[in-house]
């Protein structure tokens, strides 16, 4: 498979591969922009179908994150790193040591932290052979730990926010919102949805994930192939990328997108159509920003958790001043989203 001509190529500054003899580890690191600072973006340990499938996660997440960091006013690149998982591999201290040393190879170039399929605690192997790492257990009153409570809270004053736009509705109380996938993000989200009065759909693939959220709220369960299009106000993406698609797209009933997945649009055509049907699309990167935003204040160690509540709530904010641009130009809100994060980098570049 070809990098420079590959389709999700988009002038992605180095793109790595590694293999350690010893534990099976296969992963790739893709660096797609240091203009802001070192490329930093999440690990993703996950079972493709063939490399081919890895290089293009890894190629579409990369330039994400770069988007992500700049319109969070991070001074962080953009990158990531995809880690081929299959039954000969499982997960060990020994494959996340190895890779803590892959990540060191790059000489601080890439930062990494969990992402789907790593943990806390997998992050903690990796800080033994690099200081290249965030997301790391929590100390005292600092920003640290797991990512995704902060994730989950960015989504919802972004649910918030798009269900003033959308609905002008001033709260989420009887707001029915349709949640794929309740994972580390999902369940959190669910929790603070619960809380404040939203009805909850809820869809898995994970039997064990399902039920922990069925066990804690209320929530309607729904087959994977349903959750999409449920008859709801909000759907809130939280599992993989790629649910918003021609096809998808057709048959979705919410009026607004807003959820945590990374790359929920297939194509950016996905977004001009979202907009054709007067669906109003929460740019992920943005909505999604909470996570990295506590990742920068741990790893330049200069924040506490107050500091992150303050800037994970500026999302919001951003998400309001997007939507306003939508509704008064008539774009979509994911080319408003891009543009402003490429203006940052190339304003940084300058
Ligand atoms: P996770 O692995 O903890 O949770 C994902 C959940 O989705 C799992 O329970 C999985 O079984 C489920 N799932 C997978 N495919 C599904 C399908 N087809 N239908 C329904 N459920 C399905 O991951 P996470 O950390 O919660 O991340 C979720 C998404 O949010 C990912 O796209 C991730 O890249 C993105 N994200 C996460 C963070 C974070 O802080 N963790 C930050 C930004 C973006």
């Amino acid at each position: 498979m070809g990098v420079f001509d590959h389709a999700e190529f988009d002038n992605h500054e180095s793109l790595h591969y590694f293999h350690d003899d010893s534990t099976g580890l296969r992963a790739i690191v893709a660096v797609h922009s240091t203009a802001l600072g070192p490329a930093a973006g999440g690990t993703r340990r996950w079972v493709y179908n063939s490399d081919a499938d890895a290089l293009t996660d890894v190629l579409r997440l990369a330039r994400g994150m770069t988007y992500k960091n700049a319109v969070a006013g991070l001074k962080f690149g953009g990158g990531k790193a995809v880690i081929l998982a299959s039954d000969a591999t499982p997960k060990s201290p020994e494959l996340f040591r190895a890779f803590g040393r892959c990540v060191d190879s790059l000489g601080g170039r890439y930062v990494t932290a969990e992402d789907v399929g790593c943990s806390v605690d997998d992050m903690r192997y990796v800080r033994e052979e690099t200081k290249f790492v965030s997301g790391l257990p929590q100390i005292g009153a600092d920003a640290g730990g797991d990512p995704s409570p902060w994730t989950a809270l960015g989504c919802i004053q972004g649910i918030e926010a798009a269900v003033h736009a959308r609905l002008g509705a001033e709260s989420l109380q009887g707001i029915r919102v349709a949640v794929q996938g309740v994972g580390h993000v999902g369940l959190n989200l669910c929790r603070l949805l619960h809380a404040a009065g939203a009805e909850l759909f809820v869809s898995d693939v994970n039997s064990d994930n399902l039920r922990m959220a069925t066990d804690e709220m209320p929530a309607t369960v729904l087959p994977p192939t349903e959750i999409l299009f449920a008859d709801v106000d909000v759907l809130a993406p939280c599992a993989l990328g790629n649910v918003l698609t021609s096809l998808t797209i057709p048959k979705i009933r919410a009026k607004i997108v807003a959820g945590a997945a990374n790359n929920q649009l297939s194509t950016p055509a996905d977004g001009v159509r979202l907009a054709e049907r007067d669906i109003l699309y929460a740019p992920d990167y943005v909505i999604n920003a909470g996570g990295i935003i506590t990742v920068a204040g741990e790893y330049y160690g200069n924040s506490s958790e107050d500091d992150v509540r303050a800037d994970v709530g500026r999302i919001k904010d951003r998400l309001k001043k997007i939507f306003e641009q939508a509704h008064e130009t008539g774009r979509p809100t994911h080319e408003l989203a891009d543009e402003l994060a490429r203006s940052i980098v190339a304003a940084a570049r300058q």
